[in-house]
């Protein structure tokens, strides 16, 4: 969760080192942050719609255990009042039960809560998230060599069914920064044999060679939308919550808000609209990185003549060793797993997604 790991890093930092961000404005601009969600937040709590559908499909459609279910629906939370600027408000207004007898006494008495309502991004966010960690929690494979699978293998695998450790080590020497030996390939080769992502038999032509080929590739999808959660997401069970909400409690009432920034009105309709129809919607992140932290959702939409002005200005892009995560493209904005870097003429360092790397090397060679 690499915002809130730059979070507390940037926290622990200043706790450690004072004097270091006394005068540091992207920490100060944190500070106040965290300031408004302590005091906006103490009294709200977070409100998930689809937690009774998310739950009734997650035991059979995915192997996680019911304390990974636990940890992923609190994770959707936090996530929520994280970005509770850009998320619904969802307002209940309960009656005291005396309220016919005396209205004037009732109005005072009248209690009303506010929930962060949980949005589809929260759950795009965190699926994806726990899908990285838990592949290598469950093969228990080293991050690198999982690297090595995702990039060398199965892109070797695009080529041919089946392929050798030389073509493995040359499809890794290619794109790696980081070169490795013929010898150090065929270790993370037979990891991957022995979790069970590769198999292996001899070259019939050249019995002192291995051939390798990958196995169920489509099954090992990191992508929980093709799991189907995303048939969870439908106007009917949000309306159907609403209503049960409704119901649950004679006195009560519920109103929904754009935000808990903007206290507009807004119907149902329109927020399933905007925070559950689209099933590749961005994530709203606000990074401490940028001076330009803001409560409103940056949109990620940078039209293409934009995109390649950036790109010009990098005078180089390489793979980094050891960082690779989710990072946030300093080309298109929308936070991706990589590790691509780039390095603009005036040595600054940027995140560069595996989209934008290749929209710089190809204009590169254009340019050339
Ligand atoms: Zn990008």
């Amino acid at each position: 969760m690499t915002e809130f790991q730059v979070l507390i890093g940037i926290l622990t930092t200043a706790r450690a080192y004072p004097w270091m961000s006394q005068h540091d404005f992207d920490y100060m601009l944190l500070e106040g942050y965290i300031h408004f969600l302590k005091n906006q937040l103490s009294e709200i709590k977070a409100v998930d719609p689809y937690a009774i559908k998310f739950a009734q499909a997650f035991p059979s459609r995915s192997p996680l255990s019911m304390r990974d279910f636990k940890h992923l629906t609190n994770l959707i939370k936090v996530s929520a009042l994280f970005h509770f600027a850009q998320r619904p408000l969802v307002i209940r207004k309960i009656k005291p039960e005396t309220a016919a007898e005396d209205p004037a006494a009732n109005e005072k008495k009248e209690i009303e809560e506010r929930y962060i309502m949980v949005t589809r991004h929260d759950y795009d966010f965190i699926m994806a998230l726990w899908n990285n960690i838990q592949e290598t929690t469950e093969t228990s494979a080293p991050g690198h060599i999982i690297k090595f699978y995702h990039e060398a293998v199965e892109d070797a695998a695009k080529e041919k069914q089946e392929f050798t450790i030389e073509d493995l080590t040359e499809k890794w020497n290619s794109r790696a920064e980081d070169k490795k030996s013929s010898d150090a390939i065929r270790r993370w080769t037979a990891f991957l044999c022995s979790i069970g992502y590769l198999t292996s038999r001899p070259d019939p032509n050249d019995k002192r060679r291995q051939l390798f080929k990958t196995i169920h590739a489509n099954q090992k999808s990191r992508n929980y939308t093709n799991l189907q959660f995303s048939s969870i997401f439908t106007l009917e069970t949000l309306k159907a919550w609403l209503k049960e909400a409704e119901q649950i409690f004679a006195h009560n009432s519920l109103s929904l808000k754009e935000s808990l920034i903007s206290e507009r009105e807004t119907s149902i309709e329109e927020l399933y609209n905007r925070h559950f129809l689209s099933e590749t919607c961005p994530h709203a992140n606000i990074s401490p990185s940028t001076s330009e932290a803001s409560l409103i959702e940056k949109s990620p939409k940078v039209d293409e003549n934009g995109k390649i002005n950036k790109l010009r200005n990098f005078k180089t892009v390489y793979w980094s060793d050891g960082y690779y995560g989710w990072h946030t493209c300093a080309v298109c904005g929308y936070t991706k797993l990589t590790s691509w870097q780039a390095e603009n003429f005036k040595d600054e360092k940027v995140w560069l997604c595996e989209d934008c790397k290749e929209a710089w090397e190809k204009q590169q060679a254009g340019d050339a």
